[in-house]
């Protein structure tokens, strides 16, 4: 099955991991900005394309989430805190990320950290890794926030992501390799670090039949990715931004996410996890 998903990669994918964790001490050069402070070890004209875009999509991604008004604002004290080590390596062994991870969010530090990788870190690494922290910002830690909706509104902020996640979506629907949604709620993905262990995962058919799919690390990250993106995407397009706030206020409020699901889209019959998994294939088949 590990064949499968060798031509299916993400043009530019990020992967990332959530955790708790301070950049080391060292000789940092900084750039500050109205929200941000930049620290970086070389290359003073890529920190300061850094900082400049990071300001642009502050704006972008509170807006697109609906959170416009809502939002904290991070300036003076409480700016992001933005690293770029100058190589993975380097990246890696201060932050003990996972060797798959290219970046990470530190929630309780308001930073960003990764290394310089030119286009992919702007691009792609930036608009990810600050919708992790506003998301955290309007979400907070009281209610049931799984791995996949984090992960899924960080994707979501990668505009170049956005055109080609749901036709690749359909085409693991086609193959009958989509994880069912109890598994995206049981997987945790910052556990897989040798990405050739073979994972056992239960997947959905398009007719709701149940089978197993056996599969490898990187696979399984990669789907994971995938799917994560693929859920955020139906729920913005399809039932906006403004249920979308609502769902996440439930959640802020320290309800499960079952209950948040049915408090804010139980007028499009989405009570349940299940009922989630259902809508979602329909949308998946719907479009052409
Ligand atoms: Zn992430």
């Amino acid at each position: 099955m590990k064949r499968l998903f060798s031509a299916l990669t993400l043009s530019m994918a990020v992967f990332c991991s959530c955790l708790l964790q301070e950049a080391s001490a060292q000789n940092w050069q900084e750039l500050k900005s109205e929200h941000f402070i930049v620290y970086f070890e070389q290359d003073e004209n890529f920190a300061k394309e850094v900082s400049y875009k990071a300001e642009v999509y502050y704006q972008r991604i509170a807006s697109d989430l609906g959170y416009a008004r809502y939002s904290n604002f991070w300036t003076w004290d409480n700016r992001v805190k933005i690293y770029i080590y100058k190589e993975k390596e380097s990246f890696l062994k201060a932050t003990n990320q996972p060797t798959w991870s290219e970046g990470m969010a530190d929630y309780r530090n308001k930073q960003i950290v990764s290394y310089g990788w030119s286009k992919g870190f702007v691009e792609s690494l930036l608009p990810h890794e600050m919708a992790h922290l506003i998301f955290r910002d309007f979400v907070g830690f009281k209610g049931e926030v799984p791995l996949w909706l984090d992960e899924g509104v960080a994707q979501w902020a990668e505009e170049a992501k956005r055109s080609e996640y749901k036709q690749l979506a359909k085409q693991y629907l086609r193959q009958n390799t989509l994880l069912s949604l109890d598994d995206m709620m049981r997987v945790d993905i910052r556990n897989v670090k040798e990405v050739d262990k073979v994972h056992v995962r239960s997947i959905i058919k398009k007719d709701g039949e149940r089978l197993f799919l056996f599969i490898g690390g990187e696979s399984l990250v990669t789907l994971y990715y995938l799917e994560s993106v693929t859920l955020i995407g139906f729920l913005m397009d399809k039932y906006g931004s403004v249920s979308f706030v609502d769902f996440c206020r439930q959640l802020r409020d320290g309800k499960s996410l079952q209950d948040a699901l049915g408090a804010a889209y139980s007028t499009y019959s989405i009570r349940t996890l299940q009922d989630l998994e259902d809508r979602l294939i329909e949308h998946l088949e719907e479009e052409k």
